[in-house]
């Protein structure tokens, strides 16, 4: 994406590179290639730190507006962002979810008191969220959520359980979707409620994933508190604004990783080399065909910035969830293929956690290929499974018709 740059575009690319090159050193060198998928929980106070030192530099939440703490940056710098902040090695964000997905939602929807209160500590990293949208039985059918909350006074009464709830853990507040019209169903009756987390009310289960980690985690609201004036927008508004949050979630987030996808390509093509498998004309065939996904990649993730440029990023947006999801996991399969029979054997195995029980377990010991190969298998479910988005693209890309079921389950 670096043709065609305009010279302001360079000299934010330049601005980005000399700061991260001058800060991700000294007390922060460490800090390099620290976290990411399958090691969530690697160094967490390390990177937080880092984050805040960003923060007092002015490089979070570069993409909001700068009356909301922002850097005002356009889309296209944010990518340049994103692709700098891969190249120089910066370890994975802690707050990406308060300010990817609630602050933009809080900065469209949100009121200015809740403006107020809520942006200056996602911008500062003070606190960190988590989304509360999942539950047991309310997953891609989304609109089947029965966490309920009551208005109770000045403040509302959340009772429920949500699940697969990522970085649940760390994580000061939660926006969780529940039903607050009694009786109500479906996508009516909803409301989208700002609730901490840190409260007897609240109980946090880690879930043990495959990679051994535990990035997300059950959780439990048992008469959980929250002030009345934690809700945004109207009482039984709560799926329109959970659907816009899915439209960030979605748009230009996604749009920086190219530079870590293409890092992690070349060095499966490098293993293969080194492992002698390049040898074998399938495995040329899978390497090749994964680089042409590369570049529908980049071309897609152009076309999805013109959307965002645009407004929201439209349904189109499915198209690049669909696309970088199926690619990471078929990325993964072909590492362990390549990785051979060795790719079958763990450094070491899991134990207790430091406290002995099972709040954290200890990660197995993998590398970095097999650590790819279990994280994304998730990709192509989180943030909408790739059938959800095959039936966004069906139905309102390409005009073809609904799903038959009466009641349709699919979220968005
Ligand atoms: C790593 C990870 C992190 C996550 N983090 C969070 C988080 O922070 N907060 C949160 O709220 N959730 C989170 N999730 C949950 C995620 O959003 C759900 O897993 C996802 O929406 C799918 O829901 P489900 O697991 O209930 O599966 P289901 O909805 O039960 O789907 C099961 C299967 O049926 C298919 N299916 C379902 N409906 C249809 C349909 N209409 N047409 C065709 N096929 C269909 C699905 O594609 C899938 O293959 C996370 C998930 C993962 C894997």
């Amino acid at each position: 994406m670096k043709q065609n740059e305009s010279p302001a575009d360079r000299a934010f690319r330049a601005e980005v590179r000399d700061w991260l090159q001058g800060n991700l050193s000294g007390e922060f060198a460490h800090a390099r290639g620290l976290g990411g998928p399958g090691r969530e929980h690697e160094a967490f106070e390390e990177r937080l730190a880092w984050e805040r030192h960003m923060a007092a530099a002015g490089w979070t939440c570069v993409g909001w507006p700068r009356e909301h703490g922002g850097r005002g940056a356009t889309v296209e710098q944010q990518v340049i962002f994103h692709e700098e902040y891969a190249l120089a090695g910066g370890p994975a964000r802690v707050n990406h979810i308060g300010e990817n997905l609630l602050g933009p939602t809080i900065i469209a929807f949100g009121t200015d008191e809740q403006r107020a209160r809520f942006l200056p500590p996602i911008v500062a990293a003070r606190e960190l969220w988590c989304q509360g949208y999942s539950e047991p039985n309310a997953g891609s059918d989304l609109a089947n959520v029965q966490t309920r909350a009551e208005l109770a006074g000045d403040h509302w009464l959340v009772d429920g359980q949500k699940v697969w709830t990522s970085l649940a853990l760390e994580a000061d507040w939660c926006f969780a979707v529940c039903r607050t019209e009694p009786g109500s169903s479906r996508h009516k009756g909803l409301s989208y409620l700002l609730v901490p987390m840190r409260q007897d009310g609240v109980d946090i289960r880690p879930i043990v994933q495959l990679t051994g980690t535990s990035e997300f985690n059950e959780v439990f609201f048992d008469g959980a508190r929250t002030d009345a004036g934690n809700i945004v927008g109207a009482p039984g508004e709560g799926w329109r604004i959970a659907m816009a949050t899915l439209g960030f979630e979605r748009g230009v987030a996604t749009l920086g990783q190219q530079v870590g996808f293409r890092r992690e390509f070349e060095g499966v093509a490098d293993l293969a080399r080194r492992t002698g498998a390049i040898d074998d004309p399938l495995v040329r065939d899978r390497l090749t065909r994964s680089y042409m996904g590369l570049e529908i990649m980049r071309l897609n993730a152009v076309r999805t910035m013109a959307g965002v440029a645009a407004g929201a990023p439209g349904p189109e947006s499915s198209i690049s969830k669909l696309v970088w999801g199926t690619w990471h996991r078929e990325l993964g399969e072909l590492a362990m293929d390549v990785l051979g029979a060795a790719g079958l054997i763990a450094d070491g195995a899991p134990g207790a956690g430091p406290d002995g029980g099972s709040a954290k377990a200890q990660p197995y010991d993998l590398n970095d290929w097999q650590r790819l190969f279990l994280f994304s298998r998730s990709d192509t479910i989180y943030a909408g499974s790739n059938e959800i988005q095959r039936n966004i693209i069906a139905e309102r890309v390409l005009g073809l018709p609904r799903e038959p079921a009466a009641d349709r389950k699919a979220r968005g």
